[in-house]
């Protein structure tokens, strides 16, 4: 639906629309996903009204109830972006899918910055080349996009480096309140820009630099999670990709194997759709492993970095 149909929606008039427009929610899907209480908190109209212009909002677009033949169709539309190895497209269900959000675990240096980077790139391509043919938001918590480096992957794979770089909207998040700033910004920012994919790099360094401490835990994990749920919604609302990465701490009561867990408890685990960790493998190898999907079987793929990105690698 484009802006101008919001003043269409029952119960919205000109002034309405406006002030809806100036808070970011120019469509009626951002307005029939986001929860009323807020869309009533920044743009200053009353509750109730808010109320009926989100149920008009959806029944506009039909979705308070859908058979699961319509769901079929609408999970018909979900495209999938190749990662660059064939061993992690194939561990994914044949690449990472928009309608989802995929996180990427792992400790420092392990590589899910540059499987970020590389999709950057990937993205970019024709459905027909394995790309969704957007552009990128990159949401850069921790000052690791390179540009250079997006560069050198693009160059490597025969494309335009420069109008690769033209095509991805970065921003840079200074604190969790910022980018939680950021994430709003998206459900205006994505439909207008072609943005097929969103990377929230990482989703939880701020917070848990912001919330130390066992009594600011629960504020924590309730905007965590109030920010990955919009995450959510927007892979739902415009057929989006979002990728995540998310670090690893100590879990001190693991005996055997890794001692190592995904920070941010049950909140993350049950945000995201499909959950990927990844750790080192010997001579320069990765390995990933799916360790939480509702589909996906639990294997292992192995892969390595190299200057166009991310490539198959094969036994140790
Ligand atoms: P994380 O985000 O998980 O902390 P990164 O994605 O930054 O980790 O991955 C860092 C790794 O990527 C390092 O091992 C580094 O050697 C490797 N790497 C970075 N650029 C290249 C490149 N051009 N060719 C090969 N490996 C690279
Ligand atoms: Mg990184």
């Amino acid at each position: 639906m484009e802006e101008s149909d919001l003043k269409n929606l029952p119960g919205v008039g000109p002034a309405t629309a406006t002030k809806l427009k100036n808070a970011g929610f120019t469509t009626a899907e951002a307005i029939s996903v986001t929860p009323p209480k807020e869309i009533s908190e920044k743009t200053g109209i009353g509750f109730n009204t808010v109320l009926s212009i989100v149920n008009g909002a959806r029944e506009t677009l039909g979705i308070d109830f859908m058979t699961a033949e319509d769901l079929w169709k609408k999970r018909q539309d979900m495209l999938r972006c190749t990662i660059g190895s064939e061993n992690l497209n194939q561990l994914m269900g044949g690449g990472i899918e928009t309608q989802a959000m995929t996180e990427l675990i792992g400790e420092y240096g392990v590589g899910k910055t540059q499987i970020c980077l590389s999709l950057c790139v990937r993205v970019q391509q024709p459905v027909e080349n394995g790309g969704l043919a957007g552009k990128v938001v990159y949401i850069d918590t921790e000052g690791t996009f390179i540009p250079e480096r997006v560069f050198q992957i693009a160059e490597t794979l025969g494309l335009d480096p420069h109008e690769t770089l033209a095509n991805i909207f970065l921003a840079r998040a200074y604190n969790s309140s910022h980018q939680e700033l950021l994430t709003e910004h998206l459900f205006k920012f994505c439909p207008e820009n072609n943005v097929k994919l969103v990377v929230v790099d990482s989703m939880i360094g701020h917070f848990r630099g912001e919330y130390v401490g066992r009594e600011n835990l629960s504020e924590r994990q309730q905007k965590l999670n109030s920010q990955l749920h919009k995450l959510l919604r927007l892979t739902e609302a415009y057929n989006i990709a979002v990728v995540i990465t998310n670090q690893v701490q100590a879990n001190p009561t693991a005996f055997f194997g890794d001692p190592n867990k995904p920070a941010g408890g049950n909140v993350m685990a049950h945000a995201s759709t499909h959950r990927v960790y990844l750790r080192k493998g010997g001579k320069g190898t990765r390995i990933a492993t799916v360790i939480d999907s509702p589909y996906l079987p639990e294997e292992k793929a192995r892969f390595k970095i190299t200057e166009g990105g991310v490539e198959d690698a094969g036994e140790e």
